[in-house]
């Protein structure tokens, strides 16, 4: 009998088997994918942000998001950082983002696999577990064989991203253990919004604010840059609201967001701009200071070329629409009424959300096991030597490494508890 098996070599699990084997356990590792660690290799777009300078309450979520942080007091960013220098593998920062050195996902992955190796850690590939049952001990099923062990870390991930392994199909199993669950929702994952003109601005990339506003009221605001797509909104603005638009979505509420294209600038300043840009520099000037005559208007600009002076053309073309101005007429003959009702659009456009695009495009799952069901060690209270870790506790981190963190944090805490208690 194994001391420990561990489900997924993803890297919460990796890490759990490695903290195990240091300190003296014979660990086996069960993984359904033909390779270890393939939603690694994509995470940060190739480059691995693996953590982050800046921590606080704030960067997780979840029902008791208070959680990851007392798990993390047995093994911290510093440790996670000590752990790779040891293995040879430098990092750096870019702003507060932590990535390997060199930039690449793939040597996280190969120091992480080299000391498997060395630990001599059993890593087999192709076992997709489909049962586990517990009569003190736990025998864990795949298709074709049978596993026993003293304790069973399940570090299966969670519903996002299939493709890389990960899709929930031990929930059932593990519920069925008595271990409570908060139901799985879709996190960092792109809006699908209705507007149909909004699909000619496919690539268009805007530094702004957003606000989510769920039946008319706003529930959490982001700023930075947001892409937009063919059918939806992405970026890290988007994606750390998205968590918060799947639950509404979810009870049918009407759910949009709230785009603030001069973030840096008030009403008042807006106007300036806007008037500045359509009409020349002293008319607005003059309609800023009220009494002034308005002079030295423009009389060779289109509307798309003035706004297009602020914004990007396209984005220009589709916030003339919204307010209703022909593109190609003169901007100066734009009334004065409907340039403030221009600015009000530029500083709030409404985007209708409609749904998201769904698991297969979504980096991580909010929701999970219950972690009041779990001691700080991730032990489950009701199934002892049963231990949860990674993104399949109802932990989820928001944009900048927060998640690998957690499973790197989570794993690490885990596989030395397992280790060390009742052997
Ligand atoms: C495209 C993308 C980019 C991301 N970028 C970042 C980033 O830059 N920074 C960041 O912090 N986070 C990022 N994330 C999130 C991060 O990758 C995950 O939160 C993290 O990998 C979770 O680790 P885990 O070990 O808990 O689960 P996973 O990495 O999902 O690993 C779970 C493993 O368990 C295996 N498994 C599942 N079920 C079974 C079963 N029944 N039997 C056997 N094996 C099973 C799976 O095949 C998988 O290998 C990104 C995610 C995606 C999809």
């Amino acid at each position: 009998m194994e001391n420990i098996i561990v489900i997924g070599a993803g890297p919460s699990g990796l890490m759990a088997a490695i903290q195990a084997s240091y300190h003296g356990a014979s660990v086996t590792v069960l993984e359904r994918n033909d390779k270890p660690l393939k939603k690694l290799y994509a995470t940060g777009n190739g480059r691995c942000n693996f953590s982050n300078l800046y921590m606080d309450d704030r960067v997780y979520r979840g029902a008791h998001p208070e959680f990851a942080l007392r798990v993390m007091e047995n093994f911290d960013r510093n440790d996670l950082l000590l752990f790779f220098h040891n293995l040879g593998m430098m990092t750096k920062h870019i702003g507060d983002y932590i990535y390997p050195y060199n930039e690449q996902a793939r040597t996280v992955a190969d120091v992480l696999l080299l000391e498997c190796r060395r630990l001599k850690i059993d890593v087999r590939c192709g076992e997709d577990v489909v049962d586990i049952t517990n009569d003190g001990d736990f025998t864990v099923r795949t298709a074709e064989r049978e596993y026993r062990s003293r304790k069973l870390i399940v570090a299966a991930g969670g519903k996002a991203s299939p493709a890389h392994g990960s899709d929930g199909s031990l929930n059932r199993v593990i519920e069925g253990m008595g271990v409570d669950f908060e139901s799985p929702q879709r996190a960092l994952v792109p809006l699908l919004y209705s507007e149909k003109g909004l699909s000619r601005l496919a690539g268009v990339r805007v530094k702004c604010s957003v606000s989510l506003l769920v039946d008319g009221s706003k529930v959490t605001g982001e700023q930075g840059e947001i892409i937009i797509n063919k059918d939806n909104i992405s970026g890290i603005p988007i994606m750390q609201m998205s968590r918060y638009a799947t639950q509404a979505l979810k009870k049918k509420a009407s759910v949009s967001v709230s785009v603030d294209l001069f973030p840096d600038e008030d009403e008042d300043g807006v106007n300036r701009l806007i008037y500045n840009a359509f009409k020349g520099y002293r008319y607005a000037v003059a309609v800023m200071e009220e009494g002034q005559r308005k002079t030295d208007v423009r009389y060779d600009r289109a509307c798309v070329d003035a706004l297009s002076l602020l914004l990007n053309e396209k984005l220009a073309m589709y916030c003339l629409k919204i307010a209703d101005i022909v593109p190609d007429s003169l901007s100066v003959k734009v009334p004065d009424k409907k340039l403030k009702e221009l600015s009000g659009i530029l500083k709030d456009l409404k985007v209708s959300i409609c749904g998201d695009a769904g698991w297969e495009r979504a980096q991580v799952t909010a929701g999970g096991v219950n972690t009041q069901g779990l001691t700080d060690k991730l032990e489950s209270v009701k199934v002892p030597g049963l231990y949860i870790t990674g993104e399949l506790c109802d932990i989820d981190g928001t944009c900048g490494g927060y998640n690998l963190q957690w499973a790197f944090s989570s794993g690490a805490v885990a596989g030395r508890d397992a280790a060390l208690l009742r052997m």
